[in-house]
């Protein structure tokens, strides 16, 4: 049996970040229950509702389970545990499963870090973003420095030693100064992971229409300039490096042996099935993903019908593709012997390799130092890290025959 994930959408919060344009909200705290009912529902009835659906997906076991938001750290104690419960009842859950919970530091108290540990979480990824203040209160998040220290201690406490932070190079009024202060602050509470993402501003977000429409609301006037979020970006890598942790993707970095096994199986092409809002799975073969609004969805699975709301079969040449973009977002790169094999029937008829068939898009951005080809491998370079969507796109373009 193939070892798939497992991933649980709470899409719920306190406040809805500036940034933010995730299909979460600020819902009626009334609703909460019955969503986490309806979720455990849906797990029980899984094969049920996805043969309503016709997505019926062969037997799998699960060696990762995330719980991710939203903030579903806002789960009353208990909660979590029976949802987890709800899996194993449903699904062949591995004794060495890695089970994530995401949550803000604010979320963490000594009460929750115990009962997360007793439910089985043996990790927890903390929405951190930044050490500072000032830069946390502009774009609306309720913790600081000290609740992030207490959060760490109070995993630590309940015996949860695997945590990840989260980090976001861009934030309004951040500076070069400031940037570094939050690494090397976070670097002292020794997470054993680290994701950092540079804050593309989303028109959709209250952020990105404030933007649009030149406003002065959410501090839109001290957003750091592309350019600089880039160097932020490359000081983090810099300095996590040189501190130990392997750049493994783009946006990860992690301790020796700490790498998330949930997050590899987006880019690696392993099945993984989503539950709840918004929620998207792929079993190999197709995707499909549930509708993302909470309201909708706790109507529908009350009804004891699926909430998936759209589906579909990749073809060979879009497999290619994925296999080529994901793959490429990890710094190992891609195998280019093994995309032969596996697409052998899917290239150019004049060309014999994936590497003949991309010839054009791989030596462009070989020239221009954005890739990278040693022996059977295929990756990005440091400096194309901060061009991978030109590259993703470059291979896009490059229509197979
Ligand atoms: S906590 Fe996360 S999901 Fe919720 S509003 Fe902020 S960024 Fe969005």
């Amino acid at each position: 049996m193939t070892a798939a994930g497992i991933y649980i959408s709470i899409p719920f919060c306190r406040q809805k970040c500036t940034y933010c344009n995730f299909a979460s909200g600020v819902h009626a705290s009334s609703l909460l229950p019955r969503y986490v009912e309806c979720l455990t529902n849906e797990i029980i009835a899984r094969n049920e509702l996805w043969d309503q659906a016709g997505v019926t997906a062969a037997e799998f076991h699960v060696d990762s389970i995330y719980l991710g938001g939203g903030t579903p750290g806002m789960l009353d104690s208990w909660q979590p545990g029976d949802i987890l419960g709800a899996i194993r009842q449903s699904f062949a859950v591995m004794a060495d499963c890695e089970i994530t919970i995401e949550a803000s530091p604010e979320n963490v108290t000594s009460a929750a870090a115990a009962a997360w540990a007793a439910s089985g979480i043996n990790r927890v990824s903390l929405g951190v973003q930044s050490m500072v203040t000032e830069e946390l209160r502009a774009v609306g998040r309720l913790h600081d420095e000290r609740t992030v220290a207490e959060a760490f201690a109070a995993l630590r406490e309940a015996g949860t030693c695997n945590i990840s932070a989260d980090l976001i190079a861009g934030l309004p009024k951040q500076t070069t100064m400031s940037w570094e202060r939050s690494l090397r602050a976070l670097l002292e509470l020794q997470p054993q992971h680290f994701s950092v993402y540079m804050l593309e501003v989303d028109d959709d977000s209250r952020l990105g229409r404030e933007m649009l429409q030149h406003g002065e609301r959410y501090h839109v006037g001290a957003v750091p300039r592309e350019d600089a979020v880039a160097e932020f970006y490359c000081a983090a890598v810099d300095l996590l490096r040189a501190s130990g942790f392997d750049h493994y993707e783009i946006s990860n970095f992690a301790r020796p042996g700490r790498r998330s096994r949930h997050n590899q199986k987006y880019w690696t092409n392993a099945p993984y099935f989503g539950f709840g809002a918004d929620a998207h799975s792929y079993d190999g073969q197709r995707r499909w993903c549930n509708t993302d609004s909470v309201v909708a969805y706790v109507e529908t699975i009350e009804k004891n019908v699926p909430a998936i709301h759209e589906q579909h079969s990749l073809g060979r040449r879009e497999k290619l593709e994925e296999r080529i973009f994901l793959g490429l977002r990890c710094r190992d790169g891609i195998s280019l012997s093994s995309l032969d094999e596996e697409f052998a029937s899917e290239l150019d008829p004049s060309a014999h390799s994936v590497r003949e068939h991309y010839k054009q898009p791989i030596t462009q951005f070989c020239e221009a130092g954005w890739l990278e080809s040693e022996a059977d491998r295929l990756r990005l370079t440091d400096r194309g890290v901060l061009f991978s969507n030109e590259v993703f796109a470059g291979f896009l373009l490059e229509q197979p025959g």
